[in-house]
């Protein structure tokens, strides 16, 4: 028998959190996650599920009455999204101009989906005439993109031109706003996307652990009349329809400190209002960038497909990415992060979401980033 191990009290270090995510959690939210637990039928407790929801459709910009926390991160929230809506034989339109968009192709894969795909190169957003003529080429039956991609820092724009590209085609649109979601203009409804999802630990800044998932009804006609179950009975929208639908009753035991800590997150983008939010996002990310700029450094994205909530900022000649970031983690207690994939060693990912999107972090940031570069 080993001995029990001698391991101290919790003490993290005090980080400010400016990578990809998470972004710092707002006291308020860390509040509510230590207020005690109920059981997650309780009668208080369904009164909190109907206010998340109603707090998570204002957020998504929706009134599809489909709009739950999923139990996990944004990866539980994207295969909920991908392996409900596709069905053994779709072919599936993925994108590859980042990171995530690979992660969809992997989802739709395992859910028995035919994977094609539109191409942009990493650092640009998808074309409407490429989407398109995809859609001309391959006729699928669901098109997934990501509104916000983390791994490059570009927003897709044009939204609305492509989910009008895939209605025409009969297609369901799926949307990853997972570094979106109250923090970048999201529109589901008026923007026709069929799905969107998101994580809380981005803009919402909240921690892991219950994440945002919207359907409207024809994604759910879709879902609700599958032939086959999808493969994974834990994120099966037709059996969690009993826990978050009419019936609640018991699926499983949803993790009740997340639910209160997204309800305080949502709660506190309805306090500042979602536009106010998306504008200081922009205000203060925008200062990020000028402060970058007038540094010499450029960003990756061109101006248009700036993404405010993650700055993708080129590392200039000479500098080892590696090195700037361990400094600043190691001197100043700040966390950035290098770039993924096609953009390693290229670029800093300089995350600017939820509470983390303050003047002053843009201040402490540009003195630790000066210094590391010097
Ligand atoms: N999609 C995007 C665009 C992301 O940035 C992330 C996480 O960074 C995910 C999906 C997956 O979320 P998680 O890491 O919370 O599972």
């Amino acid at each position: 028998m080993t001995d029990a191990p001698d391991v101290g009290e919790l003490t993290p270090p005090n980080r400010t959190l400016m990578g990809p995510g998470p972004s710092d959690a707002h006291p308020r939210v860390l509040r509510a996650m230590s207020t005690p637990l109920v059981g997650h039928l309780d009668p208080s407790f369904i009164d909190i599920m109907n206010e998340v929801q109603d707090l998570m459709r204002y957020t998504f910009r929706t009134d599809n009455q489909w709009t739950i926390p999923v139990s996990g991160t944004g990866s539980a929230s994207m295969e909920a999204a991908i392996g409900n809506l596709v069905e053994p034989g779709d072919t599936v339109l993925v994108p590859t101009n980042g990171y995530f968009g690979g992660r969809m192709e992997s989802m739709a894969e395992r859910a028995g989906g035919n994977v094609v795909h539109v191409d942009a190169p990493w650092g640009e957003p998808l074309d409407s005439a490429d989407v398109q003529a995809a859609f001309d080429e391959y006729q699928p039956d669901v098109f997934g993109f990501v509104h916000a991609e983390t791994s490059t820092g570009v927003k897709q724009p044009s939204v609305p031109e492509l989910t009008g590209i895939a209605h025409d085609h009969d297609a369901l649109v799926i949307a990853d706003c997972v570094t979106s979601l109250g923090g970048v203009e999201l529109e589901v409804d008026d923007w026709g996307i069929d799905v969107a999802y998101a994580g809380p630990q981005k803009c919402l800044s909240c921690p892991p652990g219950a994440s945002p998932l919207t359907l409207n009804d024809r994604a759910m006609d879709k879902v609700l009349s599958r032939e086959e179950p999808p493969r994974s009975w834990y994120l099966d929208l037709s059996l969690l329809e009993g826990y978050w639908g009419d019936d609640r009753s018991y699926h499983h035991t949803a993790p009740i400190t997340n639910v209160y800590a997204i309800r305080e997150a949502l709660r506190l983008v309805a306090e500042e209002g979602i536009e106010n939010r998306w504008d200081r996002h922009r205000r203060v990310a925008g200062a990020l960038k000028a402060a970058v700029e007038a540094m010499g450094l450029g960003l990756n994205p061109e101006d248009e497909y700036w993404l405010p909530s993650l700055n993708a900022v080129l590392v200039p000649d000479g500098v080892h990415a590696g090195e700037a970031i361990d400094y600043v983690l190691e001197q100043y207690d700040l966390e950035i992060a290098g770039g993924l994939g096609a953009l390693a060693g290229d670029i800093f990912r300089i995350g600017c979401m939820g509470y983390s999107a303050q003047p002053e972090n843009v201040s402490f940031l540009i003195t630790a980033l000066s210094e590391a570069l010097e």
